[in-house]
This record gives structure tokens, C-alpha cells and sequence, in this order.
């Protein structure tokens, strides 16, 4: 084991909310509690007792997001919950029309979605098309509705970005899509714990959770695939969820996912005010140091409060994770799904962003004195950390000017 394995260790000071959240009390009590149920699909007592667990978490979910329950799918996570859509709903429609469907979505989305588009492309099963995104990391919605043609199956569209934490107008794009019948999906696995999200008034018709980044447990997730619209499984098996999604229910997790969200919601409003007030604080402290920049949206209607995101001129990659993690500051130089911390992200680039990216996100448990030792460490690393090769750059740059 490297350290301490939980999110907030005694030392560390966790600026990585967008990676993973730490569980809340009432997801943790769920998960206990469900830890031995009998499979949801028994027909004994027991079985109809975990049954009621899963079905009154669908519930809370449905609730908390604004659709019907039956509309409500249980999955291993956001990863699951995007393949779902982008693969089940273009497969579907290509057996509805027998030809070659074709499918919408944006360079700064994550891998969960972008992979499977492109490896449906790839094999020529859809034609895809990739809208880039404008330098804040928002996508342009005329540019979206640019790019719709006739065979278009699906649009899927963020609702806020990972890394960049830009917000995007999900109801005004489900609105000019609706009108042309083109069903939209929309990512929302960062937006939900400090955004509200609702599917009905933002009239998505498919949209992915991942309970890990709003307080519930690692390895479940939720996919809303709305009444009537076609979707064909990734997995066949036992028929539970409908058949959409086949395999025993997690119990334990699906009870924890519900508790969790339900728990997010209750306080989300409270704690977007609160994030908003803290990663400014955050934000102004550190970009005061020279070399450093922030960027994203910083607009609050169309930046997520957790995130700040900075772009370090001059600072090695390694040198920055390796001073980060020596100073007690559990931070991300990319995305974390991204693996290799060094390798440059896609969304800067498609953004056209350069810098050493380095990604503050708060969350729930995020206190004024973690972000007070955050901004004493990082305006006395990140000094340290430019190269030579820059301070030289500078004051050549000083001399010609
Ligand atoms: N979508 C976004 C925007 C994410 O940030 C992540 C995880 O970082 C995922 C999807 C994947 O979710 P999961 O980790 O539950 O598979």
C-alpha cells in the first residue's frame, strides 16, 4: 500500500473531489446494511426484502433527477452508463433503419464517451462527428446543431466537464434538438453534486451518474434511458433492469447510490455557495504567483464550484506530482481516469490550452482551513518548481523588451 488508502488521510490535504469523493454517512450506512443481502431476484422473503432496498433506491434516484423510476438503470458506473447510451442507442437504431446511423459529440467529452464513438466508427457501425470545443472548454450549441444531419441517431453532450469544470446549456441544446427529433444524452457525472440536474426540465433523453463523485461508493452508477426511446444491451443474461441491463443487483451499492444521492441533493445548493466562495478564494491566491494561470469558465453560471483549473507556465510534470505528494496535497495534474499523469490531456489540446495542467476540485467534506494549508503549500511549491530553462526564457524575454 502506498500511504494512507483513504481519500482523506491525516495528512493529506484532498483537492481531488473530481477523481472520487469521500462516501457520506448515509451511503456507508446503506452499503453496511445491504453488505449481506439476498439476491434481489429470489423469490423468498428475503430476496423480496433486498428487492424493496434496490426498488426504493430507484426511487430516490428518480426523485432526486426529475424522471420516472422505470426510466432508471443500475450500472457498474459513469463508464457503463455512457457505453449504454452511446452504443445501445446507435446499435438500436441501425436495426430501425438498416443503415448507417450517425452520431454527435464533442472533443472535451470523457473517454467513457469519446472511446466508444469512435470505436463505433471505427468499425464503421456509425458515422461520427467530433465538435470541437470553444477555449474555455464550453461547447457551442449552434456548433452542435451545426454538425445534426438527417441520419443523426444521438447527440451526447457533457453536462460539465472534468477537468475544466465548464458548464454546458444542456435545456437550451435539448430544446433546439427536440425540435428536429434527435434524441441527446448528456454525461453528468461531474455536474450533479454541485449542479442541479434535472431531466425533465432539461429534457435529456439519456444521462449518466457515476456514485463515486457524489458521495456514494466506488463501482455503481445510473443510467436514465427515458420512456420509449430504443436501447439495445450491452450485456445479455438474466433480464433484470428490463433487459437492458442484465446481471444479480448490487444491492448493497444500488442502496448506497440512492442514499447517497439523495443525501447530495439535500445539501447541494448550501455547498455550491459555499465551493464557489472557497475555490475563488483558492483561485486568487495561487494564480497571484507568477507562471500561473487559470483556466476554464469563470463566468459561475458556467463554471462548476468544485473545480479550479490552473495551467503552470515552466513547471515540469513529474517534478510538480512528485512536490505535491511530498507536501501532503492530494491534487491532479490531468484527469485521473487518464493514467499516466504526464501524457497530454486531449481536452487541453482540443481547447488549445498549453501548461502544465494542475486540477483543484473541492467537494462535501472540504473545509476554509484545508484550502487556507492548500494555498500556504502551493504559493511556496509552485515558486520552486520552474525550471531554469524558464527563468532563463524570462529574463531574455526582460532584455529584448
Ligand atoms: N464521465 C466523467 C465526466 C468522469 O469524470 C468520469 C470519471 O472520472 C467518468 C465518466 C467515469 O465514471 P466511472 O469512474 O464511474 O466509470
Amino acid at each position: 500500500m502506498v500511504g494512507d488508502a483513504t481519500v482523506v488521510g491525516a495528512m493529506t490535504t484532498y483537492l481531488d473531489h473530481a477523481a472520487t469523493t469521500p462516501p457520506r454517512p448515509a451511503a456507508r450506512a446503506a452499503l453496511e446494511s445491504w453488505l449481506e443481502a439476498a439476491n434481489a431476484s429470489s423469490t423468498h422473503l428475503a430476496g423480496q426484502a433486498a428487492r424493496v432496498a434496490v426498488e426504493e433506491s430507484r426511487e430516490s434516484v428518480a426523485t432526486a433527477l426529475g424522471c420516472s423510476p422505470h426510466e432508471v438503470v443500475f450500472t457498474s458506473g459513469g463508464t457503463e452508463a455512457d457505453n449504454l447510451a452511446v452504443k445501445g442507442i446507435a446499435w438500436a437504431a441501425r436495426e430501425r433503419s438498416r443503415g448507417v446511423p450517425h452520431l454527435v459529440t464533442t472533443a472535451v467529452e470523457h473517454p467513457a464517451v469519446l472511446d466508444p464513438a469512435r470505436w463505433l466508427a471505427e468499425r464503421g457501425e456509425v458515422a461520427l462527428t467530433v465538435v470541437p470545443p470553444r477555449r474555455d472548454g464550453r461547447v457551442d450549441v449552434e456548433e452542435v446543431l451545426a454538425a445534426v444531419r438527417p441520419a443523426t441517431a444521438l447527440v451526447s453532450v457533457m453536462a460539465a466537464n472534468n477537468e475544466l469544470g465548464a458548464v454546458n446549456d444542456l435545456a437550451g441544446l435539448a430544446a433546439r434538438l427536440s425540435e428536429r427529433g434527435v434524441p441527446l444524452h448528456t454525461d453528468a457525472v461531474q455536474a450533479v453534486a454541485t449542479l442541479e440536474v434535472d431531466v425533465a426540465r432539461w429534457g435529456v433523453d439519456a444521462l449518466a451518474l457515476s456514485a463515486h463523485k457524489f458521495g456514494g461508493p466506488q463501482g455503481v452508477g445510473v443510467a436514465v434511458l427515458r420512456r420509449g426511446l430504443p436501447v439495445v444491451p450491452l450485456s445479455h443474461g438474466g433480464g433484470q433492469d428490463r433487459g437492458v441491463r442484465s446481471g444479480t443487483f448490487a444491492v448493497g451499492l444500488d442502496a448506497a447510490c440512492g442514499a447517497a444521492l439523495t443525501a447530495a441533493v439535500a445539501d447541494r445548493a448550501d455547498l455550491r455557495a459555499r465551493l464557489l466562495a472557497l475555490t475563488d478564494r483558492l483561485a486568487a491566491a495561487v494564480t497571484a504567483v507568477e507562471g500561473v494561470r487559470r483556466s476554464g469558465p469563470t463566468d459561475p453560471s458556467w463554471r462548476l464550484a468544485s473545480h479550479v483549473h490552473l495551467l503552470l507556465d515552466d513547471v515540469e510534470p513529474t517534478a510538480l506530482a512528485l512536490g505535491l505528494d511530498a507536501a501532503g496535497v492530494a491534487a491532479s495534474s490531468g484527469a485521473a481516469c487518464g493514467a499516466g499523469a504526464t501524457k497530454a490531456s486531449p481536452v487541453l489540446e482540443a481547447c488549445g490550452l498549453q501548461g502544465t495542467p494542475l486540477r483543484l476540485s473541492l467537494g462535501w467534506t472540504s473545509t476554509a482551513a484545508e484550502v487556507d494549508r492548500a494555498i500556504d503549500v502551493l504559493t511556496d511549491l509552485l515558486p520552486r518548481l520552474r525550471t531554469s530553462r524558464g527563468s532563463a526564457r524570462r529574463s531574455a524575454a526582460a532584455e529584448v523588451r
